[in-house]
């Protein structure tokens, strides 16, 4: 039996979310195209025959801003100190010397595998360029392409983790998929929906808390806070008489149905907390 924790790191839009949920087979990490997408520490649960991976998926690498964005990187931080491997993951097709700075800055002490993501869109030239260039780092143990969007290569990727992981009993037992809460998931795919409807800032300026999950004997009730800093956020993401939180709800619903295998009613309620990026205690409160 082999087990063991990896975690993958990554410039923001790598595909590490892609990548995460592609090596699970289940819908884990929200992915959009905007940055900052991931903003907690995902941790996943593949078991296998005769392993187990405890994969976690870190927010991208970040200049502090905010708050927020410090916990952000003190996230980052810790996942770079439990792994026993360490995925280091770009885009091939862009500059990869940015993402080798980056590797090398951070004094890995744990085997990496680099992937090479997005070869779907790369050309022969560019892939060869670049698994030269990997090739030869000193923090590169193996080398591995593949696109997280096509699942091409995940099955090779998997094969290669499995032979590096050390020799142990299993972390968690069952068929858990998660050590995350359900509850965590659903805000997830709430917040995914906001990503995916409104464009600029208001992303950034929102969080999500669901504040009820009730088991009922034929669905599951949820009800959940949309956070906001000012009104007039709140006006965009209610829309004209309701139009947009009403999508924003039947999209959601949807993914939460078809990831907790039940049927789902879904209250969304809209609330306002200025600078509830900036405010320690409503950050715990939230949960980072
Ligand atoms: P993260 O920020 O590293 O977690 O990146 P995401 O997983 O959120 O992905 C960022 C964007 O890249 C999304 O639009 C993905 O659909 C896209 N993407 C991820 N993997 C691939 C891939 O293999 N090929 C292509 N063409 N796009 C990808
Ligand atoms: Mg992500």
């Amino acid at each position: 039996m082999k087990s063991g924790f990896v975690n993958i790191f990554g410039k923001p839009n790598a595909g590490k979310s892609t990548l995460l949920n592609a090596l699970m087979g289940e819908k884990m990490a929200i992915v959009s195209p905007k940055v900052q997408t991931t903003r907690h520490r995902i941790k996943a649960i593949l078991s296998g025959k005769d392993y187990q991976i405890i994969f976690s998926d870190t927010p991208g690498i970040i200049e502090p801003k905010y708050k927020l964005h410090e916990k952000m990187m003190q996230a980052v931080k810790g996942s770079l100190e439990d792994a026993d491997i360490a995925l280091l993951m770009l885009d091939m097709n862009e500059d990869f010397e940015e993402s080798n700075r980056l590797f090398t800055a951070m004094h890995l002490k744990v085997p990496a595998i680099v992937v090479l993501n997005k070869a779907d869109k790369a050309n022969e030239e560019q892939h060869q360029k670049a698994t030269e260039f990997f090739r030869k780092q000193p923090y590169c143990k193996k080398l591995v392409v593949l696109s997280a969007l096509k699942n091409k290569g995940i099955d090779y990727l998997l094969e290669k983790i499995v032979s590096m992981l050390p020799e142990g009993a299993p972390f968690y037992e069952g068929d858990d998929l998660s050590d995350l809460p359900t509850k965590f998931f659903v805000g997830e795919m709430i917040r995914e929906k906001i990503y995916q409807l409104f464009g600029d800032e208001i992303p950034y300026h929102t969080t999500v808390l669901v504040q009820e999950f009730k088991e009922k004997t034929t669905l599951i009730k949820i009800g959940a806070d949309i956070i906001v800093q000012r009104d007039t956020q709140k006006g965009i993401i209610l829309g004209e008489g309701g139009k947009m939180i009403k999508k924003i709800g039947t999209e959601a619903r949807k993914d939460i149905e078809a990831f907790l295998g039940s049927k789902v009613f879904l209250e969304l309620f809209v609330k306002v907390r200025p600078k509830w990026r900036d405010n320690e205690m409503q950050l715990k409160e939230y949960g980072y």
